[in-house]
């Protein structure tokens, strides 16, 4: 956790979208070839023996390591969208975050109640968007929801964990 390398490439923009949030900007984390492996590479050893059969990765930063993951642990990629992207039946949920009100969907066919899957997104701020994507993943009575962000943000007073309940596995590549 914390690779320093990580860390380094990490660009922080302030006042993005709006004045007062520190926006962590992933783009170059992307953009690195280094990083890139890195995180996948930590996020494979952390997940590798989990069972995993489908990564389900939130729009849209959540979908660069998401899928990169699932086809390194050999599990199926599910996108959760913005309303109105997705073209087949959908379930959606509603929820604030750090800078405003949002919706995602997922669609209605994506997880059955074999599955074993890993939500993944590139960070936790208020856990208002992983909270919905959640709630929607446990719709589909799964076998076994994890939770893992690139980046948690514990600066500001946040502790987007508490809005899980202890059972839920949550992981982190970084702490800020
Ligand atoms: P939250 O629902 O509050 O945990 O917010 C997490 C979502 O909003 C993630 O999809 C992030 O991409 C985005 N986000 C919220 N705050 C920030 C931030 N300070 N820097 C970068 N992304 C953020």
């Amino acid at each position: 956790m914390n690779n320093p390398i990580l860390l380094q490439n990490l660009r922080n923009v302030p006042d993005f979208p709006i004045k007062g949030i520190q926006f962590k900007d992933v783009t170059t984390l992307f953009k690195n070839p280094e990083c890139l492996r890195i995180m996948v590479d930590e996020l494979y050893e952390l997940y590798k023996d989990k069972g995993i059969t489908k990564v389900v990765g939130i729009e849209s930063r959540g979908f660069v390591i998401g899928a990169a993951l699932a086809l390194r642990l050999g599990a199926g990629f599910i996108m959760c969208r913005k309303p109105g992207k997705l073209p087949a039946e959908t379930k959606r949920a509603s929820y604030m975050k750090e800078y405003g009100k949002d919706t995602i969907e997922i669609h209605a066919d994506a997880i059955t109640e074999d599955d074993v899957v890993l939500l993944h997104d590139d960070l936790l701020a208020t856990g208002g968007s992983m909270k919905a994507a959640y709630g929607l993943v446990k719709e589909f009575h799964p076998r076994k929801v994890f939770i893992n962000f690139l980046i948690e943000l514990t600066i500001e007073g946040l502790n987007g964990r508490a809005v899980f309940d202890d059972e839920t596995e949550i992981t982190t590549l970084i702490r800020i």
